[in-house]
């Protein structure tokens, strides 16, 4: 069923269905740059708006939440259902009191470190090289050099499949290192976050850090930046690169020189090509290394 006339079966409100893009190209909306279409791509303009959107969706509906799409694979068929994307939009960020923040979803994490910098609030400087939403930060416990995002988070604003918020404690969730397990069909709108005041940062800290990762990642090439998680004691990056693997290639998908974590596309990979990759590193590093690497990024949707 192409994406209009799945749209039709929908019977969507008329503002609703004027306003989602069917058949939605993935490829733009992840920072790998490949995937298929989604078939339907909704972006809300606040929370309310978001709220009457899921009030009418249909509750058979599949949806998948995004942010800036730097930690999905999506398959080449794409994804059957509907999409709702926080890129542009949920961009609210505020102090509350001497420590504690108020940002919603779409803010990213960019803007919330330079932001905190400015405040003299910290530490936060690690979120500036993270290319992706504070919604997305909160989804993954994304973090870097010893900073990570639960252990700021006091709590979060969710949104039900039903249109209705709910404020939940962090002790809501089970948070580990680069995963938090979250109640079905509820996603994340907005963070109360903590902070120390550190009167002495400034933009010099987080320049440093955006350095090292030019020194250190394939910055500015199309990755989703580190592919696999860390197992215990160990590091993705070195298990790989000991295997052999730094410049493998498949199709036009390979094995960063620079950071063998790193998959890049060089600018024609499809995502079946990427996915057969990353089998392959986890193939060739369970036999070298005795080693089950599992996978960071989130793998989504349906083969071609
Ligand atoms: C060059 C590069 C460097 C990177 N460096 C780091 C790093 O240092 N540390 C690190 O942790 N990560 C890093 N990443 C990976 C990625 O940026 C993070 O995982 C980031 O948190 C993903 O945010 P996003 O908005 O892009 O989420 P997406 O990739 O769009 O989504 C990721 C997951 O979160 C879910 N999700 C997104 N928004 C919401 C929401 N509002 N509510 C509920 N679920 C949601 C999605 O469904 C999906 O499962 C890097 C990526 C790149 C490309």
């Amino acid at each position: 069923m192409t994406g209009q006339t799945y749209l039709d079966t929908l019977c969507l409100a008329p503002e609703f269905a004027a306003r989602v893009a069917c058949n939605a190209p993935m490829s733009r909306y992840t920072s790998w740059h490949a995937g298929g279409p989604a078939d339907l791509l909704f972006t809300p303009r606040d929370v309310s708006d978001l709220a009457s959107f899921l009030r009418q969706l249909p509750a058979s509906v599949p949806l998948l939440w995004i942010g800036l799409g730097s930690n999905l694979l999506v398959r080449d068929g794409g994804i059957r259902g509907a999409v709702v994307s926080m890129q542009g939009t949920l961009g609210a960020l505020e102090r509350v009191s001497a420590t504690r923040i108020n940002v919603q979803a779409g803010v990213t994490c960019a803007k919330l470190a330079k932001q905190c910098v400015k405040w003299g609030l910290g530490p936060a400087e690690f979120f500036a090289g993270i290319p992706g939403t504070v919604g997305g930060a909160l989804a993954m416990n994304a973090g870097a050099w010893d900073g990570e995002t639960w252990r700021h988070v006091i709590e979060v604003d969710v949104i039900d499949r039903r249109g209705i918020r709910h404020t939940r404690p962090a002790s809501d969730y089970v948070v580990s290192y680069r995963q938090v397990k979250r109640p079905a069909e509820e996603w994340f709108i907005a963070a109360r976050l903590e902070f120390e005041r550190r009167p002495g940062v400034n933009d010099a800290a987080i320049k440093e850090l955006l350095e090292r990762r030019k020194q250190t990642q394939p910055i500015g090439e199309w990755s989703c930046g580190s592919v696999f998680t860390n197992p215990p004691g160990r590091h993705a990056g070195r298990l790989i690169e000991d295997s052999g693997l730094k410049g493998f290639r498949i199709g036009d998908a390979s094995v960063s020189e620079k950071h063998a974590n790193f998959i890049i596309n060089h600018g024609t990979a499809r995502a079946a090509d990427i996915e057969a990759l990353i089998l392959h590193v986890q193939r060739t590093v369970a036999e070298h290394a005795q080693v089950e690497l599992k996978t960071e990024v989130r793998i989504v949707g349906d083969p071609a």
